[in-house]
């Protein structure tokens, strides 16, 4: 068997690496550093942490990512090997050592027979004559492979900022005051008239609102962050700067919608809020991407009329980003469909986070180590976290039905991209669960289906390589 390429041996690329020679094929892992760095790495070991030190929650009873890990451990997951040799004190998140953590990764790579890491830039996409390649690498992809990853892909394939709007559980969005509309009752394509959710202020919220904003912490950007990327994705405090009133010109117009709780009345300020998903589980706040830090974020947003108890699946923030626009380009083992011999992995694919670049590396190598070895490649089922995760990049992004935009955006694995699941809404003693007991036996239903499922799919994934 021809052995297989991967370009990048951050999170993702490592992991490729050690599933693909895990089931005996051979692996070639091209990686720039130290020749040539990123802005944001610092070392040359493979599945370097550029930032924090934490894989978020382990908590797999009720916590989506803590799901992941545990999904990871089962498949044989050399990240989280190496993250669980390598913990550091904090509390129920997992954090590792970060020094000794990517040693660990490295040294797994280089003594595995199989693997061969070769350094160097790689600068434009290999053919088709080099057998199969996986791209994993990550978002600060490098300038010349960057010029050819648009050349083979189109001039909007490729984002180089993501620009994030803080996103929303539905059922946490308080609809006695907040209601479903769209401007004129507008119908774009697939829409229905009623397809934003609206939450209406008085003049008096509005000024307290952007005066909140305008108070806010900000996390600066970072001398190599700044560019030219305000364009069209405005921060919402930097558009309130400009003037009290510039929001209620732009995205808070509150132009087009009757509020059917006060209809006598006309809106000072209108905040939308857009579906995100395809489950309609999630929905981002239009326009609102923001650089305010995380803890002002939630206390700014619940400010706002609906929201008072929102639950924040994620938060807003702007960062440099090279992601692919994965849901056009990509088919659902994430091989390009316009040249499948190539394989996209990691965060590049629109995936955030350490842990969701692994489980993605995690994925594509499994599917390129049974193509190589001549069965079909079978991805896992949605009601996993790696299925669910994988469902955000295939398939994730909902055209806007006023305007027909992109809204394709990356995003960590979290339990709103979960199909919805039976779950337990009575104490034992028969009495009615409430508020957040309820959602935790929502959260532990949906995990445990996830990890029963995750086992069931690699069963039927060995049985089908021994069949064959
Ligand atoms: P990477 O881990 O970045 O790996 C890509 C690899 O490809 C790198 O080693 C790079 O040197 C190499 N490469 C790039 N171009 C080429 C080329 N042309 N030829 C050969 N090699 C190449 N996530 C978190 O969970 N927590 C955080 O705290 C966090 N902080 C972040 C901070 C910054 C500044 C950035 C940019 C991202 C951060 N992320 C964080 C997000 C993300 O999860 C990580 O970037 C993660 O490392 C992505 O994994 P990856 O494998 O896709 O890419």
């Amino acid at each position: 068997v021809a052995p297989i390429h991967i370009i990048g041996a951050g999170l993702a690329g490592s992991e490729a690496a050690w599933q693909i020679a895990s089931h005996g094929v051979s692996v070639v892992l091209h990686e720039m550093r130290p020749i040539k760095s990123t802005d944001a790495h610092i070392t040359d070991h493979c599945a370097e942490l550029v930032c924090s030190n934490s894989f978020r929650s382990d908590d797999a009873e009720a916590n989506a990512v803590g799901v992941l890990h545990q999904e990871m451990r089962e498949a044989n997951s050399l990240i989280m090997a190496c993250a669980d040799k390598n913990t550091v004190p904090a509390g129920g998140a997992l954090a590792v050592a970060r020094e000794a953590f990517s040693e660990t990764v490295t040294k797994a790579l280089h003594d595995h027979p199989l693997i061969t890491i070769e350094r160097g830039e790689i600068d434009e996409l290999p053919s088709a004559d080099n057998g199969s390649c996986l791209v994993a690498t990550g978002p600060l992809t490098s300038e010349p492979l960057s010029k050819s990853i648009l050349a083979a892909t189109g001039e909007d394939a490729l984002a180089f900022f993501d620009a994030i709007a803080p996103i929303i559980y539905f059922d946490s969005i308080d609809m006695d005051r907040a209601w479903f509309q769209s401007r004129y009752d507008k119908k774009g394509p697939g829409g229905t008239g009623a397809d934003y959710i609206n939450c209406a202020m008085n003049e008096e919220e509005y000024k307290a609102f952007i005066a909140a904003m305008l108070e806010a912490d900000k996390t600066e950007f970072k001398e190599w962050e700044k560019a030219k990327y305000f364009d069209g994705c405005l921060p919402i405090e930097v558009m309130a700067e400009r003037g009290i009133d510039t929001p209620r010109f732009g995205p808070m117009k509150p132009v087009g919608l009757t509020n059917p709780h006060d209809p006598e009345t006309d809106p000072y300020a209108v905040v939308q809020l857009r579906q995100d998903n395809k489950l309609g589980t999630l929905f981002n706040i239009v326009g609102f991407q923001t650089k305010m830090k995380y803890g002002a974020q939630s206390d700014v947003f619940r400010m706002i009329p609906g929201l008072e108890n929102a639950q924040f699946a994620r938060l807003g923030g702007i960062h440099r980003n090279t992601f692919l626009n994965s849901p056009k380009l990509l088919d659902d083992t994430l091989r390009l469909k316009s040249h499948p011999h190539l394989r996209f992995a990691g965060q590049i694919t629109g995936c955030e986070g350490y842990v969701e670049s692994a489980a993605i590396g995690l994925l594509t190598g499994r599917f390129l180590a049974a193509e190589a070895l001549g069965h079909a490649a079978v991805p896992p089922p949605e009601t996993t976290a790696f299925g669910a995760l994988l469902g955000h990049i295939t398939g994730g992004h909902l055209i806007d039905s006023n305007g027909g935009r992109r809204s394709f955006q990356p995003m960590n694995v979290n339990f709103g991209l979960f199909p919805p699941v039976e779950f337990s809404k009575r104490r034992e003693d028969g009495s009615k669960m409430r508020g957040v007991e309820k959602q935790l036996s929502k959260k532990k239903a949906l995990a445990k289906r996830a990890l029963g499922d995750t086992r069931a799919w690699l069963e039927e994934i060995s049985i089908a390589a021994q069949e064959t």
